[in-house]
């Protein structure tokens, strides 16, 4: 048995914790790291601060002389998509273990390692899966953890913050919000913990106050993505143009940011002008061709509009491209007016990207 010490920082209250594991174990001789490792009580972390608990993410060599087996296990599985990823990091460990018996295995979780390693005794006390200690759990189980952590540590405003998004996580939008508004009270600047309130705000439908908490977000970390969410709860508090203004500050801070085009189209939408809701979509897809798809896809798009809605944006998209691709456009550009009037936008198709951002970023 070897062993070396490490970090590890609690994935549910941030506490880091210091723990010796054990990196070797010899099957041969040693039955009862064996029948801990087993358990899933081997590398076994339990933080004193919150009492999460659980499997050290790293892996153990198990290995055996009489076998002329030697084999690393990974305390934990992993969906078949990320398998070749992973295989990959451990990879180095596997030519290590293949050095010394010429026959390289890499175990993830119990099933594995005993097909790898057949002769391995069956332990009653076997487990079946193992709770890995970097990973947080459910949302109930880090309420309860971050509970028990308040305890130990009450008026940890970090801590606090932490329960708030997790009580968020788990549905309570009364208890998150409550606690949230606590850590603001605290901390006004914790751009973090507004933008979560703003979250919450928005869900239980307190519009208002909700692009109010993203916009005190938006002034500490300068993201637009705070300043977006707020034009969201703008237009769901009946105030378009608010959102407008807010989704065209987003473009101008960051020009491919593909939902701010959408949601201008939608507020646009909403308000009967389709003209400009059309420049919004063709300006989301010169900036975003990525999502482009996306445009096309009913299924995504037609709850932001309203099925009525996106009806007839879609077929005020379709006429313009009837009537060919390169219509001429005029007017608008450097009149510095700034709102198209959307039966005469409707029709007209902007020619160059540029021209289509630009009324796209006008087009309110
Ligand atoms: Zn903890």
């Amino acid at each position: 048995m070897r062993s070396k010490a490490d970090d590890f920082p609690c994935p549910i209250c941030g506490e880091v914790l210091r723990a010796k594991l054990v990196e070797r174990v010899d099957a041969d001789s040693d039955g009862e790291s064996l029948a801990l490792l087993m358990a899933g009580r081997l590398n076994r972390l339990l933080c004193p601060v919150c009492g999460h608990g659980g499997v050290a993410p790293e892996p153990v060599l198990v290995q055996s002389d009489a076998h002329r087996t030697c084999a690393a296990f990974v305390p934990f599985t992993i969906p078949a998509n990320r398998k070749s990823h992973l295989a990959g990091k451990f990879k180095g460990l596997a030519q290590r273990v293949a050095g010394q018996y010429g026959q390289a295995h890499v175990c993830f979780g119990l099933k594995q390692l005993r097909e790898a390693l057949p002769w391995l005794p069956a332990f009653p006390n076997s487990a079946r899966g193992f709770q890995r200690f970097d990973a947080p759990g459910s949302a109930f189980h880090q309420v309860h953890a971050l509970r028990r952590a308040l305890k130990n540590r009450g008026g940890d405003v970090r801590l606090l913050a932490r329960l708030g998004t997790a009580l968020y996580a788990s549905g309570d939008l009364k208890g998150a919000r409550k606690t949230m508004e606590t850590v603001v009270r605290e901390e006004p600047d914790n751009g973090d913990a507004w933008r979560c309130l703003g979250a919450i705000l928005l869900d239980s439908g307190q519009t208002r106050p909700a692009a109010e908490a993203f916009e005190r977000a938006y002034r500490h970390h300068r993201d637009p993505e705070c300043l977006f969410l707020a034009g969201v709860a703008d237009f769901r508090a009946g105030a378009p143009l608010e959102a407008l203004t807010r989704f065209q500050r987003v473009i101008q801070k960051r020009a491919d940011f593909f939902h701010a085009y959408i949601w201008i189209a939608v507020v646009h939408t909403a308000e009967g002008r389709y003209g400009p809701a059309i420049e919004a979509l063709r300006a989301a897809v010169m900036n975003g061709l990525k999502d482009a798809g996306m445009i096309r896809s009913r299924k995504e798009l037609s709850p932001l509009f309203g099925e009525r809605g996106f009806q007839s944006l879609m077929k005020h998209l379709e006429k313009p491209q009837a009537q060919g691709p390169h219509r001429p456009s005029t007017t608008k550009r450097g009149t510095g007016s700034g709102r198209p009037r959307a039966k005469r936008s409707g029709r007209r198709m902007p020619t160059s990207p540029i021209q289509k951002r630009r009324q796209a970023v006008k087009g309110k």
